[in-house]
């Protein structure tokens, strides 16, 4: 428990801080948080290019074989097919959450808090490229 005490102590010590001061990271820790976005977009990208191949692989199958085909067999490629693309559109979309948050990193305006405006801590922007919440609101915002 004695963690827990430690980061309200921290986050409650406000005395003498001006809003501007605040809104700073040091080069060190964006230089961090940059390593860390663009590591997990080569990830998803990685990820991203496996799926297409998959889809490609998927598609030429079934304009191959697809006269030999009964429709049970046809319904669970037509399957497997949505479930890809659906696959891949979610890292698509993942991809460009990050990239957008490695621009907004460029323009130190990433990783503060929407709601109460401290900054989220590397590690937790290293895991959700895309949280705009530190963990206390968040979890604040999943009670309500
Ligand atoms: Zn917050």
């Amino acid at each position: 428990m004695a963690k827990a005490t430690g980061t309200r102590a921290a986050a409650s010590s406000k005395t003498g801080d001006t809003g501007a001061a605040r809104k700073t990271r040091d080069a060190a820790e964006t230089e961090k948080i940059r390593v860390a976005l663009v590591e997990r977009r080569d990830e998803l990208q990685a990820e991203y290019d496996t799926s297409i191949t998959e889809l490609t692989e998927l598609q030429r199958d079934r304009l191959e074989d697809s006269a030999g085909d009964d429709q049970a067999d046809t319904g669970t490629k037509t399957f497997e097919r949505e479930q890809e693309i659906t696959l891949a559109n979610n890292l698509l979309e993942r991809i460009t959450q990050v990239e957008r948050a490695i621009d907004r990193l460029g323009e130190g305006n990433y990783g503060w808090c929407e709601r109460c405006g401290n900054a989220i801590p590397v590690e937790r922007l290293a895991a959700f490229p895309s949280a705009t919440l530190c963990v206390s609101c968040k979890q604040l915002e999943e009670r309500r």
